[in-house]
C-alpha cells in the first residue's frame, strides 16, 4: 500500500523573477532551450496544507520520465526555465519539481497532467500584463507591495502572496509570486494562508536586462 501523503488541501503555483534570482545567485547560467523571454519563470506546484506545513518526497521510486513529457518539453523551456549554474535544458530542475513536490499530487496528477496543468495555470495568470497594465514594469523603480498585490488581484481574480529577496544592494526586490489552485489543479482560489513575504515596504521590480550570464567553456 502506498503512504497516504497525497491528501492535500492545495496548491501553491509559484513562479519566480528570474532578474531576482539571478542576481541573488551572483550570476545564472544561459539555458541551452535558449534566452529566456524577460517574463516570470514556473518555479513550481506545491501541494500544501491548509496549516502551512507540506508534505514532499512522497513517492521515492517515481523518477521524471521524458517519455511522458516529450510534447511538453518545447512549452517547457520556454515557460519553465532552469537558470541556475550548469547550464541545462532543464530536465534537472523539473526531475526535482516532479520528486520532491509532485510527487505528493500523484492521486490527483500523474507526470504529464502535472506538468501540463502548471503551463496552463502561467497561461491563464498572465503575471506580467497585470502588473503592465498597473503602470508596475520591471524597470529597477520601487513600488509598494500593496500596489503589486493589487495588480495582480485586479489582472486575475485573485490575491496572490508575494515573496522577497534582497540583491547585492540589500534592497528588497519581487522574486516570487504564489497563487492557490484546486487540488485539481483547474481553478485558482483564494489561498487559505498566504505564505511569508519577506518584503520591505518599498520593492523594487528588477530589470530583466540585468541578468547576466556566466560564460562556460
Ligand atoms: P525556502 O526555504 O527557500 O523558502 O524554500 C525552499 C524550498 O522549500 C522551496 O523551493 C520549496 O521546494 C519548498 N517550500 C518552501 N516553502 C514552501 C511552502 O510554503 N509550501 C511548499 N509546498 N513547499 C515550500
Ligand atoms: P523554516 O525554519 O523556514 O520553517 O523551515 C526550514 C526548512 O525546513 C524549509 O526550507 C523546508 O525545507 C523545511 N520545512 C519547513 N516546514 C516544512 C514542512 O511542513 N514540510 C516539509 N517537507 N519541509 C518543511
Ligand atoms: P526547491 O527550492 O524547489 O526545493 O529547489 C529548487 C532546486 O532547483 C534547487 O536545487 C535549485 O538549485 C534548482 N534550480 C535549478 N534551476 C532553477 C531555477 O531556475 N530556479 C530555482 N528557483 N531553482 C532552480
Amino acid at each position: 500500500i502506498q503512504c497516504l501523503s497525497d491528501d492535500f488541501d492545495f496548491f501553491y503555483f509559484v513562479q519566480q523573477w528570474p532578474g531576482a534570482y539571478c542576481d541573488t545567485k551572483q550570476s545564472c547560467c544561459y539555458p541551452k532551450t535558449g534566452k529566456p523571454t524577460a517574463d516570470f519563470g514556473i518555479h513550481g506546484l506545491w501541494p500544501n496544507y491548509n496549516d502551512g506545513s507540506w508534505p514532499s518526497n512522497c513517492d521515492p521510486d517515481s523518477t521524471l520520465d521524458k517519455s511522458q513529457i516529450s510534447d511538453l518539453m518545447k512549452n517547457m523551456g520556454k515557460n519553465w526555465p532552469s537558470l541556475s549554474c550548469p547550464s541545462s535544458n532543464g530536465f534537472r530542475f523539473w526531475s526535482h519539481e516532479w520528486e520532491k513536490h509532485g510527487t505528493c499530487a500523484e492521486s490527483e496528477l500523474d507526470q504529464h497532467e502535472y506538468f501540463e496543468t502548471a503551463l496552463k495555470l502561467k497561461e491563464k495568470a498572465n503575471l506580467l500584463q497585470s502588473l503592465t497594465n498597473a503602470g508596475i514594469e520591471p524597470n529597477d523603480e520601487f513600488y509598494s507591495i500593496e500596489n503589486i498585490s493589487e495588480a495582480i488581484k485586479e489582472g486575475t481574480g485573485f490575491t496572490p502572496g508575494i515573496e522577497c529577496n534582497r540583491d547585492s544592494a540589500r534592497n528588497s526586490q519581487l522574486y516570487q509570486v504564489y497563487m492557490c489552485v484546486d487540488t485539481s489543479g483547474s481553478n485558482f482560489i483564494e489561498c487559505p494562508l498566504l505564505p511569508r513575504s519577506r518584503c520591505g515596504e518599498q520593492i523594487q521590480f528588477p530589470n530583466f536586462k540585468r541578468i547576466y550570464f556566466v560564460k562556460e567553456n
